[in-house]
């Protein structure tokens, strides 16, 4: 067996390539590159899809989440230091939207059973007037009950939707769907290329039912502007070229067959791992989860990916570092709170023992060669 890459974009996109193509060229034929068709259209199937009300197209994931803190703050619905609670263990783009737009992030614990925020201990403090749950790995991770309890104390709940496009939830929440990415107030999604659906460059968007969020998104993304040379507050350039967009329409046609083969990769290791000491992630039959990573637990972790790298095994680790233990955020940095106490004990054992297995492309075969391997770890 070849060595088998932990992800290999080129070869994601090669099914698509004409496809592709011929949208990008046909941007290039238009000679209009921002504020198009392109990003209109892209706009309205985006937001059928996650059925949400309205889906704004922009930069990159993390402006997504910043658009839509800071439109809270326009709106006068959050304020400077308001506090917003995030998992400990997320990219930390999650807690950079809040460091930027002045917020204190305030860090909870995930739960062991599924990496995501433990809805049964979240930090919720007088100051909290936010969350952003995270569907870490494509686990839907919210509910209709947490919810209710936000929107009773008058909580935000801002969705990172970054990893888990296409999603579905244990059941429908207030907006009357249970596709994550529309189950709270607002949500955010990336489309970094390495995500499920990857733009040929950095792309993102933001979804609400909330017609007042999205026109305060709108403005924000465009120099606090509606009107042409009219600024109406301190906004930012965070738009989306018309070519991404035009690229990120091909894929989302294709987004059921993707997460479908996704989904089929991760049953195939569920199946075939039968190493007692490697622990497997747990699969939902009452959610739709879309695999954006699959990951395996051991204590000898850093053994395991060495093991794997000997028998040409790409691996990665979704994440080594728990957010608070950042350079950036160490000592209180970046306003950060611990939400738990003084350490978060279940997010620092997770870095230590998560590894990620290739799910991205893996075909039948090599994943019947990676999980022979993994059961002859010792
Ligand atoms: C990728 C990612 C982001 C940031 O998206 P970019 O498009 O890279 O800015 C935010 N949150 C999570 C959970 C992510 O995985």
């Amino acid at each position: 067996m070849n060595s088998i890459a932990f992800q290999d974009l080129r070869e994601s996109d090669k099914r698509y390539l004409p496809e592709i193509e011929e949208a990008v060229v046909g941007v290039l034929r238009t000679g209009r590159y921002l504020n198009g068709e392109q990003t209109a259209a892209f706009e309205q199937e985006l937001g059928e899809l996650l059925e949400a009300g309205e889906a704004v197209a922009c930069s990159n994931g993390l402006d997504a989440l910043r658009l839509i803190l800071e439109s809270y703050i326009a709106l006068g619905r959050l304020q400077r230091g308001d506090e917003v609670i995030v998992p400990a263990n997320t990219f930390v783009a999650t807690l950079l939207s809040v460091s930027h737009s002045g917020l204190t992030p305030v860090v909870a614990e995930p739960s062991e059973s599924d990496f995501n925020l433990d809805l049964s201990r979240l930090p919720i403090g007088k100051k909290t007037r936010g969350i952003i749950p995270v569907h870490l790995y494509g686990t839907p991770c919210w509910d209709r009950e947490k919810m209710e309890e936000a929107r009773r104390r008058g909580l935000i709940v801002i969705e990172d939707n970054a990893q888990a496009i296409g999603a579905r939830a244990r059941e429908e929440g207030f907006n009357g769907t249970d596709k994550t990415g529309s189950l709270g107030d607002a949500s955010a999604i990336s489309f970094y290329p390495a995500k499920n659906i990857g733009a040929a460059g950095d792309a993102g968007a933001v979804a609400t039912s909330d017609p007042e969020l999205a026109r305060m998104v709108r403005k924000l993304r465009n120099y606090g502007s509606e009107k042409k040379y009219e600024h109406e507050y301190l906004g930012h350039n965070c738009r989306m070229d018309e070519i991404q967009a035009a690229v990120l329409r091909v894929k989302l046609r294709h987004l059921d067959e993707e997460t479908e083969a996704r989904r089929r990769r991760a049953r195939q290791y569920d199946r075939e791992i039968t190493n007692p000491l490697i622990r497997k992630p747990e699969i939902r039959d009452d959610a739709l989860q879309v695999w954006h990573q699959y990951v395996v637990r051991t204590p000898e972790r850093d053994r395991l990916r060495a093991y794997l790298k000997e028998a040409g095994i790409g691996t990665e680790i979704h994440y080594p570092i728990p957010v608070h233990k950042q350079k950036c955020y160490a000592g209180g940095g970046g306003n950060l709170k611990l939400g738990a106490g003084p350490a978060c004990p279940v997010a620092e054992k997770l870095a230590r023992e998560i590894l990620s297995l290739p799910i991205a492309n893996a075909t039948e075969s090599e994943i019947e060669y990676i999980t022979s391997v993994i059961n002859r770890f010792s």
